[in-house]
């Protein structure tokens, strides 16, 4: 496939650290992308406040610095998954709300009290553990999860709604939010949206004067009716699709980069990598690149000239030099080969570095081809990369 773009230098990278320009993995974290993009959903959730959700080392691109950046654009409430990602957080952070989306349990209160979290409740077991700690330590502001459909975390209705009219429950209890989550937000058609809203504003008029969140990035795009008090945009940040099937207004925010450690003739009807399950189909050129599963790179990218999944994909693609090369043969740990045949042979050199994922190949669309969402690829990322963050604040 003959492409006539120029390859675009994809990043200035003059100020680059020595050891960026010579890793065999890159990650390039576009932060001002990061935070154009907090501000799209702010601006897209109209008078409603929007939180930053950064859990998972903010979908694995780093939670001082996306912190840090998200912060400065104005985000004051965050979310996290457990306790030690708000802990990171809270120096990058001083002022926002941090709340913690699996709740509290015994022997967590240090580190709740020390680092000022909000514990989000979402169990009677965790809800009677937490009215025992404000009796004892005092006022501690909460956050209250009420499941209106998911089943996955959260109290049930008729536990929110008695919970609401409990007139003895300690003064000290004293929660900030009810929340609850969309199951099928990503899917603008579906019923359940519209259900877990009614749903969703019977708990939300039961606790009056306390501010209420149901949407995540894909809610967002339901409109002003799901927005209530705060929105919780988590993908849309990192530049994902939130949206099945719309197209992705987000800035691209992470690009992935492996080097090309070999560069290598094959012949027709010779087969690569485990299991020969790539037969070359003509005289071939392959560059073995340095990224494998190990570095979030799924086997399941894999390219056999068969698709393996429903999405009728034949793999993946990366990109080099002005061209989409698409990967041969399966997936190993720590190597990933592609078919570089279609690129000029002068074009590209051992050395060299190919984009997995970023500017100019589509997170989603990799993420497709893997049969999974590029939330999966982001937070799968692993610890060979070498990171760099540009155009900080
Ligand atoms: C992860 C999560 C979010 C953010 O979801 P995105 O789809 O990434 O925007 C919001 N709320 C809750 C409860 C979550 O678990």
């Amino acid at each position: 496939m003959v492409s006539n773009f120029k390859m675009s230098a994809a990043f200035d990278l003059t100020d680059a650290s020595e050891e960026f320009l010579a890793a065999p993995l890159r990650l390039t974290v576009d932060l001002s992308a990061l935070a154009d993009n907090w501000r799209d959903m702010a601006k897209r959730s109209g008078k409603s406040r929007t939180a930053a959700v950064i859990k998972a080392d903010a979908y694995g691109l780093g939670t001082e610095d996306v912190g840090q950046t998200l912060y400065h654009a104005g985000a004051r409430d965050f979310f996290v998954a457990v306790p030690a990602e708000g802990a990171t957080l809270r120096p990058y952070a001083p002022e926002a709300r941090i709340f913690v989306l699996s709740g509290i349990w015994p022997g967590m209160e240090d580190v709740f009290f020390d680092n000022d979290l909000v514990p989000v409740i979402a169990s009677q077991e965790q809800l009677a553990f937490w009215m025992s700690t404000v009796s004892e330590r005092g006022d501690h502001p909460c956050a209250l999860h009420v499941d209106t459909g998911f089943n996955r975390l959260g109290l049930s209705l008729e536990d929110a709604l008695a919970l609401a009219d409990d007139v003895s429950r300690p003064a000290s209890f004293s929660p900030v939010l009810i929340l609850s989550h969309l199951a099928c937000g990503d899917d603008p058609e579906s019923p359940m949206n519209r259900q877990q809203l009614e749903v969703f504003r019977r708990v939300s008029d039961a606790f009056e004067g306390i501010d209420s969140s149901l949407s995540a990035s894909a809610g967002i795009f339901l409109g002003t009716e799901y927005h209530f008090d705060l929105t919780r945009p988590g993908i849309a940040l990192y530049g994902g699709e939130a949206v099945n099937g719309a197209k992705n207004p987000m800035r691209p925010v992470a690009t992935a980069e492996a080097r090309i450690l070999q560069i290598r003739d094959a012949k027709v009807g010779e087969t690569v990598s485990y299991g020969g399950t790539c037969k070359l189909a003509r005289d071939s050129r392959l560059a073995i690149v340095s990224a494998g599963y190990a570095d979030g790179y799924l086997r399941s990218l894999s390219g056999s000239g068969v698709a393996v999944r429903n999405t009728g994909i034949v793999g993946a693609y990366g990109y080099i030099a002005g061209h989409k090369v698409p990967v041969a043969g399966r997936v190993t740990m720590d190597l990933t080969i592609f078919d570089v045949t279609d690129v000029p042979r002068n074009a590209i050199a051992a050395g060299d570095y190919i984009e997995l994922f970023g500017r100019n190949v589509a997170l989603d669309d990799v993420a497709r081809a893997a049969g999974t969402i590029g939330y999966e690829l982001l937070t799968s990322l692993g610890l060979r990369y070498e990171r760099r963050y540009i155009d900080a604040l």
